[in-house]
């Protein structure tokens, strides 16, 4: 098999998929998959509806179009803004997307009167995590104009929290947004159908309560296919951490000593951290680099570590062991790493339904 490789394992993604979607149905919420991460795999999200997601969102239209290519028949939600030069295909791909411009509702309303669809909108209220959002005093006003749109359907509200200031969701925050969810429907009179709380990072908030109050879908990317809760990067409890992993083959492997030697400057990508001198250790080279993945996102095996990257070559300390020329090191990964191994056209990505890898799951 060809490497780097990117070895993905439906199963073990159906597996988190799942226990997700049974775990917050009782909180009458609903998993909205989000396969960003997985540049809108196809197989992955298969795995993902038949894993009882009910929704996919993608926040690229690229992706969304590629997964209708594949025949995937269920609601698609583009999850960032629309860019307004993409507005044509996002009317023509998505059913749904998320709105905080006027202008941009505008010009999805002119599209889909074209096209003769309706597209459905959901407004992203800011909540203090200060990525997208309307004001909360500014949502009643934007709702009033689209309701005036023609072919526009307004189809709910949404945050989204964590991810820039690292804002973390919690009773009060979701109960801000079901309360704007109810004063909406009083004000005008309409059914605020999705109340979208936020992405995996909701996860803490959701599991803990006992009260999700209007909130009833929640955006999980990370969750589902790296096994983590985003705010602490803590593994969730019964989840598999290892649906991906990372392969890649040696190229070098030498003693050479822990300290350089010679004049020091900066090297490729930025200072050095200093080593203790250990004397010699068995170094080894990797044929990945920062073109392939994010090398702080990577866990390398048990008595290895990673002593940094360039563009195109990893540096190991392979502790007691000499791995072979020409054998492969197998990485588990962190989402940073992921996206990047998903989109380095170096790296293959290789789906399988099952392995012969040990599981890594907790009986
Ligand atoms: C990426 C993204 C998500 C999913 O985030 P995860 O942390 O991967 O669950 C949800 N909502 C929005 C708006 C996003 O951009």
């Amino acid at each position: 098999m060809s490497v780097p490789r990117l070895e993905i394992r439906l199963d073990r993604i159906h597996h988190n998929a799942k226990t997700l979607v049974d775990r917050l149905a009782p909180l009458g919420i609903g998993v909205i998959g989000v396969t960003k991460a997985a540049l809108g795999l196809p197989e992955i999200a298969r795995e993902l509806l038949s894993a009882g997601v009910t929704r996919i969102g993608d926040a690229r239209i690229e992706n969304i179009e590629r997964m209708k290519r594949a025949r995937l028949s269920c609601e698609f939600t583009l999850i960032r803004s629309p860019m307004i030069s993409q507005a044509e295909r996002v009317v023509a791909n998505a059913e749904v997307s998320h709105n905080t411009e006027i202008e941009v509702v505008e010009r999805l309303s002119a599209c889909a009167q074209t096209q003769g669809r309706t597209h459905g909108v959901l407004l992203m209220v800011e909540l203090g995590d200060l990525r997208e959002g309307i004001l909360p005093a500014q949502l009643p006003g934007f709702v009033d104009q689209i309701l005036r749109l023609p072919n526009i359907a307004f189809r709910g509200i949404g945050t989204n929290l964590a991810c820039q200031n690292g804002v973390s969701p919690d009773q009060e925050n979701m109960n801000a947004l079901s309360s704007l969810a109810d004063s909406l429907e009083a004000t005008f009179g309409l059914e605020v159908e999705t109340v979208s709380g936020g992405n995996s990072a909701n996860l803490g908030w959701a599991l803990s309560t006992t009260d999700a109050g209007r909130v009833n879908a929640l955006r999980l990317g990370e969750a589902i296919l790296l096994g983590r809760d985003p705010l602490h990067r803590k593994a969730i409890d019964g989840l598999y951490t290892d649906a991906f992993t990372l392969v890649a083959e040696v190229i070098e492997c030498k003693r050479k000593p822990t300290k350089p030697w010679g004049e020091l400057g900066q090297a490729a990508f930025g200072p050095v951290k200093a080593r203790t001198d250990c004397g010699l250790i068995s170094q080894a080279i990797l044929a990945l680099g920062r073109q392939d993945i994010d090398p702080d996102g990577l866990e390398a095996p048990d008595g290895m570590e990673i002593l940094g990257a360039s563009s195109d070559h990893l540096v190991l300390d392979t502790g007691p062991t000499s791995p072979a020329i020409g054998s492969e090191v197998m990485f588990l990964l962190n989402y940073s790493a992921l996206l990047r191994a998903m989109t380095s056209p170096f790296v293959t990505r290789v789906v399988a339904t099952q392995g012969e890898r040990e599981s890594q799951l907790p009986a």
